[in-house]
């Protein structure tokens, strides 16, 4: 018989592999690989097992040769010593990793950009415009009882959500868990997941996505008490339009729930504007929050750390030797395609489903052994995940809690921030 002692299963195991971080998982470490035995969703199965499968013999390698750590770190600080603007993508990284990487881009006078930033850094110049009110996963889960999914299902982006924070047990509160309301907005989305305990279906506004700021649009109009033109905007009676417009003043505390990826890229700020005023207009007379749901990737762990660490978002050059913050002109696929950035380096510990750019400019990649490459990088070095091979720090969506990450099993790779700070030593070196 099993008993805590000797158990191979660690309970309330914190996960990384999205932004709602879980911390009531059942990971089994006996085997070749690693179990999510308990809690968890096919994500976090998928990814524990494959990140902590590969990689004690993975090499470092240049040009698709092994070599030593230390040969392939004096490599990438050569290749980032030649270069004038070395650009620095990737950046699935925990707290650890994420100050380790702004050391090494401090040092050698390049730019940061999270694989995720293209969304973020829209998101936030319109909530920095048009002022944003915010809520937390413990928020959600305890008082709303109003639901509105905007072009997103949630558990696209962060599987557990309704199993975390709507069809919970119980609330702190008077609130009935079961008896809220969900409403999607958007057609194509996984509505599953909405349905109450008890078989209540949730509200779906069916439409073509491409088509949400003209929902939005209409939803503004009626709380504005504006005229809207047609008896079926969209294809859906205008009284449906405003009886959702009655609900959501009706609500004690109503959520919108968005994911910037979710969006079409070029309506991300009307969208993201229109949200926006949608909850400041609900704010006059009950109580609306905004739930962007964000954290994937360890996107918000690497912009804390760098709005910490210079008072700036990513984006911002360290060319001059001074932070220097143009979020449109720093983007580093943009400086990729232009010729102003002369060097890549793809720095990931948590994620390696997303290759890095081809780019014609030297290029290093740090990553686990399974990172997707579309080609053999100039230098390639594998390194550990937090959370798996060794301790780390994760901020979730909702960015009120940072999570510790714990060390399940034991790796030969290095970690990440490891490597990033020898490197940023042999730069110091190869500068001297
Ligand atoms: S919902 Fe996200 S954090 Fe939670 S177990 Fe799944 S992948 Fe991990």
């Amino acid at each position: 018989m099993t008993n805590e002692a000797t158990s191979t299963v660690m309970t309330e195991v914190a996960c990384p592999m999205c932004g709602h971080a879980c911390d009531d998982l059942s990971v089994d470490t006996a085997g070749a690989s690693l179990a999510v035995v308990a809690k968890g969703c096919e994500r976090a199965r998928s990814s524990f097992a494959r990140l902590s499968t590969v990689g004690d013999s993975a090499l470092p390698r240049i040009d698709g040769k092994p070599v030593s750590l230390d040969a392939a770190c004096a490599e990438a600080a050569r290749v980032l010593g030649a270069a004038t603007l070395p650009v620095f993508g990737g950046m699935a990284l925990d707290v650890g990793g994420a100050r380790a990487a702004m050391e090494l881009a401090d040092q050698a006078g390049g730019v940061i950009d999270h694989m995720n930033n293209e969304f973020g850094w829209r998101a936030s110049r319109v909530v920095q415009d048009g002022g944003g009110i915010n809520t937390t996963l413990a928020e959600v889960r305890n008082r709303a009882d109003l639901i509105l999914l905007v072009g997103t299902d949630a558990v696209s982006a962060q599987p557990r959500f309704f199993e975390r924070c709507v069809w919970v047990g119980e609330t702190m509160f008077d609130l009935a868990p079961a008896s809220r309301r969900i409403v999607y907005l958007g057609g194509g989305l996984d509505t599953a997941p909405g349905v109450s305990p008890d078989g209540r279906q949730p509200d779906v506004f069916e439409f073509d996505l491409m088509r949400m700021p003209e929902a939005l649009s209409v939803l503004n109009a009626l709380m504005a008490k504006q005229p809207v033109t047609g008896e079926a905007p969209l294809g859906i009676a205008l009284a449906r339009w405003q009886e959702l417009v009655d609900a959501l003043f009706a609500a004690k505390y109503s959520v919108v729930v968005w994911a910037g990826p979710a969006f079409d890229a070029a309506q991300l700020d009307l969208n993201v504007g229109a949200v926006v005023s949608l909850v400041r207009k609900l704010n006059v007379t009950t109580r609306c929050n905004s739930l962007p749901l964000a954290g994937n990737d360890g996107d918000l762990s690497m912009g804390a750390v760098h709005t910490w660490q210079t008072g700036y978002p990513m984006r911002t050059s360290y060319a001059s030797g001074a932070p220097k913050f143009d979020p449109v002109h720093n983007g580093i696929t943009r400086l990729l395609q232009t010729g102003e950035a002369d060097a890549l380096v793809w720095l990931n510990s948590l994620a390696d489903h997303v290759a890095p750019p081809a780019c014609g400019v030297p290029t290093v990649v740090i990553a686990p052994p399974s990172q997707k490459l579309d080609g053999e990088p100039h230098v390639f070095i594998p390194v550990a995940t937090p959370g798996i091979h060794h301790s780390g720090h994760f901020v979730r969506t909702d960015k009120v809690v940072t999570l510790p990450l714990r060390a399940l099993r034991a790796t030969s790779l290095p970690a990440a921030e490891t490597v990033a700070m020898s490197i940023a030593a042999k730069l110091r070196e190869v500068r001297t």
